[in-house]
C-alpha cells in the first residue's frame, strides 16, 4: 500500500511599516514599480542593513502562536544564489539559528472531510528573511524588475512531514492564514502573494519507512522515492488540487514501475496539473554563512512585554464553552476576526439581558442553563444563517452588536415571530446605520398583536367566515378551536398572540 508523505513550507509577508533592512515603505502591492526603494534594498555596495525590530517581534509572536520554542540567541545568515530578482547575489535569511522552532498545530475535521478527524502537525521552524524583487516578462521578451517587494519582511514556516492527505494541507494553510490575521501581522492574502504555500510530496510503501525528527528514514533496504516540491499555488483550493494531482501522478508512476528524481513542479491552474520546472540531482549549495553586518540578537529580550492575543482555536473552544454556541457555529464565527468580535459583543449583551430578566432570578441553575442553551442556539442561528446569509461580508453590517442582541431578545420573548424578525433585520441592513429593531417593529407593525380590541375584530371576521367549524366547536368538538386560532394567525400574517386569540375565541363562542 502506498502512503503520501506531505510537508508544507509557507512564506508570509509581514505588514510592518518599513522593509526588513531599510526604512523604505513596506508596500509590495504598490502599483508604480520601483517606488519604494533605496540603496539598501537594491543591494548596492557599501550599504549596511539594519534589522527591523517589529519584524523580529512579530516572528516571535508567530512562533509562540504555533507553540514553538523561541531561541535565546538568533542570527541572520547569507544564502547565496544568483537570480535577477536578487541584486546582492544573496538573500539575508536564517540558517541554523531560526527565531522559532519545535512547535505544533492542531487541526480538526468534520466527518467525511478527511481520512482522520484530528491531526497534529509538527512545526519544524519559523524564521525571518527578506523577500526578493518581482520579475515580470513583457510581450517583447524583456524581463522587468520591480524592487518594491525587495527586502519586504518574510517569515518562512516549515512543518514536519506530518500531513497524511491533501485536505489536511489545505486546512493547515487556512488555519495559518487565520492565525496571521488574528495576530494582525499580515493580511495573508494568497491571491496577492502575501502568503505563498509550497508542498513537498512523496509516496512511499507503507511500513517501509519511519519518520524521525521530521526526517523520513527508510527501513531495511527500502529505497525512498524522491520528494517533489510543488510551487505556484495561489489559493487554498489549489493547495488541495495540486497535492491530489501529485499523489495520483506518483501512484501511477510507481504502479507502472517508473522512477523519478527530486524535482520542483509548478501547479498549472488552467490545465489542472503539475508541470516540471526543474530537477534537483543534488541539493543546491547555498554557501550559507553568518551575515557579518548584523550582530546576533536575543529575540525574547527584544519582545519582553509583548503578549499573544487569543488564537482562533482557543476562541472557538471558548465560544463553545463560555457562551454555549455549537462547535460548528463557533467555527464559522471565528473564521474572521471582525465576525468574532461582533459575536463576542452580541453574546455578552444577550447573556447580560437574559440574566436581567426578573423571572430568571428565581430560576434553578438547571433552568438557567437551559435558557442559556436556548438563547445560544437562537443567537448562533441568527448570526450564521440569517445575518451571514444576507450579507456578502462584515462590511455591510452597520448596526451595533447591542441592537442585534435586542432583535434576538425580541424573538426570544416571542414579541415578534421569525418571519417578521427577518423583515426587521432586512430593514436594519437597508438603513446602513445603527438602528433600534424595536423602533422598526413598532413603526411597521411587525410586533405580535396582543391588543384585545384589535384582535377581537379579526376573530369576529373568522367566526363569520367559518360557520360550519364554529358550529362543530359549539357541539363540543374541542380540537377545532386550534383550526380557528390558526385562521386568525393567518389573517394577521402570524403577528397575533395565539394565547390571547384563544382567550377571545372562547369568550365569543
Ligand atoms: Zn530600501
Amino acid at each position: 500500500m502506498l502512503v503520501p508523505i506531505i510537508g508544507m513550507e509557507v512564506h508570509v509577508e509581514l505588514k510592518t511599516r518599513s522593509k526588513m533592512f531599510c526604512s523604505c515603505k513596506n508596500d509590495p502591492d504598490a502599483t508604480r514599480p520601483n517606488q519604494n526603494i533605496c540603496e539598501v534594498c537594491t543591494g548596492q555596495p557599501g550599504t549596511l542593513p539594519v534589522a527591523n525590530r517589529q519584524a523580529i517581534e512579530w516572528t516571535v509572536l508567530i512562533g509562540k502562536a504555533l507553540g514553538c520554542n523561541i531561541a535565546d540567541v538568533s542570527k541572520f545568515d547569507r544564502k547565496h544564489y544568483f537570480y535577477p530578482d536578487l541584486p546582492k547575489g544573496y538573500q539575508i535569511s536564517q540558517y541554523d539559528e531560526p527565531i522559532a522552532f519545535g512547535g505544533s498545530i492542531h487541526l480538526s475535521f468534520e466527518l467525511e472531510e478527511n481520512i482522520r478527524d484530528e491531526a497534529t502537525i509538527g512545526i519544524e521552524r519559523a524564521h525571518l528573511e527578506e523577500d526578493t524583487a518581482k520579475l515580470t516578462h513583457d510581450k517583447d521578451g524583456n524581463t522587468l524588475v520591480d524592487f518594491n517587494r525587495s527586502s519586504v519582511p518574510l517569515v518562512e514556516i516549515v512543518t514536519k512531514p506530518d500531513f497524511k492527505s491533501a485536505p489536511e494541507a489545505k486546512k493547515y494553510c487556512q488555519e495559518l492564514q487565520l492565525i496571521m490575521r488574528y495576530l494582525q501581522v499580515s493580511n495573508a492574502d494568497m491571491e496577492k502573494g502575501h502568503m505563498r504555500c509550497e508542498a513537498n510530496v512523496s509516496l512511499q510503501e507503507a511500513g517501509k519507512f519511519e519518520i524521525v525528527d521530521g526526517m523520513v528514514k527508510p527501513l531495511g533496504d527500502y529505497k525512498l522515492n524522491p520528494k517533489v516540491e510543488l510551487k505556484n499555488i495561489n489559493s487554498f483550493k489549489a493547495v488541495e488540487k495540486a497535492i491530489e494531482f501529485e499523489i495520483a501522478r506518483q501512484t501511477k508512476m510507481i504502479e507502472e514501475g517508473e522512477t523519478w528524481v527530486q524535482q520542483t513542479r509548478g501547479w498549472d491552474e488552467n490545465k489542472g496539473e503539475t508541470v516540471l520546472q526543474r530537477t534537483k540531482e543534488n541539493a543546491q549549495d547555498y554557501r550559507y554563512f553568518p551575515e557579518p553586518d548584523i550582530p546576533p540578537f536575543e529575540p525574547m529580550k527584544l519582545t519582553e512585554g509583548v503578549s499573544l492575543p487569543e488564537m482562533p482555536i482557543a476562541k472557538r473552544r471558548r465560544f463553545h464553552q463560555e457562551y454555549g454556541l455549537s462547535y460548528s457555529d463557533a467555527k464559522i464565527l471565528t473564521d474572521d476576526t471582525r465576525w468574532a468580535n461582533f459575536t463576542e459583543d452580541v453574546m455578552t449583551e444577550v447573556i447580560d439581558w437574559l440574566h436581567s430578566l426578573p423571572e430568571v432570578n428565581g430560576d434553578s441553575d438547571e433552568i438557567r442553563e437551559e435558557r442559556k442553551e436556548k438563547i445560544a442556539k437562537l443567537t448562533g442561528g441568527w448570526l450564521t444563517s440569517k445575518l451571514m446569509g444576507k450579507v456578502e461580508s462584515f462590511d455591510h453590517v452597520k448596526f451595533s452588536a447591542e441592537n442585534f442582541a435586542e432583535l434576538i431578545s425580541l424573538v426570544y420573548t416571542d414579541r415578534v415571530n421569525s418571519t417578521n424578525a427577518q423583515k426587521i433585520l432586512d430593514e436594519m441592513l437597508k438603513k446602513g446605520t445603527d438602528v433600534d429593531p424595536s423602533h422598526i417593529m413598532e413603526e411597521k407593525g411587525y410586533g405580535q398583536i396582543s391588543d384585545e380590541g384589535a384582535l377581537a375584530e379579526v376573530v369576529g371576521q373568522v367566526i363569520t367566515q367559518f360557520p360550519d367549524q364554529v358550529q362543530q366547536f359549539k357541539d363540543g368538538k374541542e380540537p377545532i378551536l386550534k383550526f380557528l386560532v390558526g385562521m386568525v394567525m393567518k389573517a394577521t400574517e402570524g403577528a397575533a398572540d395565539p394565547q390571547i386569540v384563544e382567550k377571545i375565541l372562547r369568550e365569543k363562542l
